[in-house]
């Protein structure tokens, strides 16, 4: 059967739509995956128990709908993040949040402010609903530019704190000022937000025009099973959820997710502190070999080299995935290497002498 027709024309009407192109980053099976900033240290042992238990069940439960908007996990998660169950929306990753957010909050033309650079999926995400991203480059110190953003007037501010890519962390007085005097409402991305010393999570909910989102994806090792939340006041999370739509988490993530919070909040405290060592010890050893890295709160650092795509490729031939920045706001060309036990750490820091010896 041929393929209905569609027309001679593109299929979308937007012109910046057409311009997007799919988030895809190469996926190379590698032997050790520093690319993504997921966890290195695997899955956490309860929530890993609650997918196999679900699996025995599966036969039924795979049938049926997960719960519509995740009751028992949002009371897990409000104890988690010392908030209401009301003032949480659940989602599918922290992607979904950001997504329903944009769809939930604007029109057509609706501009949305963001540091520059940041997360991808902002711009992205941004277009895909009909926005107008506006880019605001961070200041020379790393910090976003709270002066530039509250301008731009946007009714939409996209902040990440600890940021990826760079790995830094926004100064309280900045985000103070963006959170006072930026038009509409502020989103402020903490996906890394357990790896740093300071989190908006628990004061969000009172701030009234604030959502902070979170992932299970990063410390909590979990991203396999793609859960994120976000935490605001009761309305704009009843605002969000109805974009959101119901069933956005499935029975078996959801299982996962609430088992990792009652039993693996201290497995995973006990990875971040980890990866908080081996990330010192893998700066002095780049810095050794005279590099830069940003000073970075998360489980990642950005270093800023001359050919990103080239050393990224050289990396590659030594079983090792990272990813190339090439040309990014402010930093230049630069590598994102996230960060692993230290015995893998100082196999990349072998691997980046010879790399960088033969560039
Ligand atoms: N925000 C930031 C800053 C991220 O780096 C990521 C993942 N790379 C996400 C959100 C999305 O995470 P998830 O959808 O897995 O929760």
């Amino acid at each position: 059967m041929s393929a209905p027709a569609l027309g001679s024309g593109p299929l979308s009407t937007r012109p910046s739509y057409r311009g997007l192109t799919a988030y895809n980053v190469e996926s190379v099976p590698l032997r050790f995956d520093l690319s993504d900033n997921t966890s290195q240290l695997g899955a956490p042992p309860a929530a890993a128990r609650a997918l196999v238990e679900f699996a025995a069940d599966a036969a039924v439960l795979g049938a049926r709908y997960p719960s519509l908007y995740s009751p028992v996990l949002r009371e897990l998660i409000a104890a988690y993040a010392g908030v209401a169950p009301d003032e949480i929306v659940v989602g599918c990753g922290s992607d979904d949040i950001l997504d329903s957010t944009m769809r939930a909050l604007s029109e057509p033309g609706t501009r949305l402010a963001f540091m520059d650079p940041t997360f991808v999926m902002a711009r992205t995400f941004a277009i895909a609903n009909s926005l107008v991203p506006v880019a605001v480059p961070l200041t020379a110190e790393w910090d976003i530019d709270a002066d530039g953003l509250i301008e731009s007037r946007a009714q939409l501010t996209y902040l990440c704190t600890p940021n990826n890519p760079t790995g830094t962390t926004a100064s309280r007085a900045a985000i103070e000022r963006v959170l006072d005097e930026a038009s509409g409402i502020v989103v402020v991305d903490e996906a890394y937000g357990e790896f740093a010393s300071e989190a908006y999570v628990a004061e969000a909910p009172s701030r009234g025009r604030v959502l902070v989102t979170r992932t299970f994806s990063k410390a909590f090792g979990l991203a396999g099973l793609r859960v994120g939340y976000g935490v605001g006041s009761r309305t704009l999370i009843g605002e969000i959820e109805k974009a959101r739509g119901p069933y956005k988490v499935t029975s078996p993530s959801e299982r996962a997710a609430e088992a990792a919070l009652r039993e693996d909040v201290p497995w995973m405290r006990a990875g971040v502190a980890s990866v908080v060592e081996s990330r010192r010890q893998f700066m002095e050893a780049l810095r050794a070999l005279g590099l830069t890295p940003l000073p970075s709160d998360a489980n990642f650092l950005l270093v800023p080299v001359k050919d990103a795509r080239a050393i990224a490729q050289a990396l590659r031939a030594h079983g090792i995935g990272i990813r190339a920045f090439p040309g990014l706001t402010r930093v230049g060309d630069a590598i994102r290497i996230s960060i692993a036990p230290w015995p893998i750490m100082s196999r990349v820091v072998s691997a980046m002498r010879e790399v960088l010896s033969c560039a």
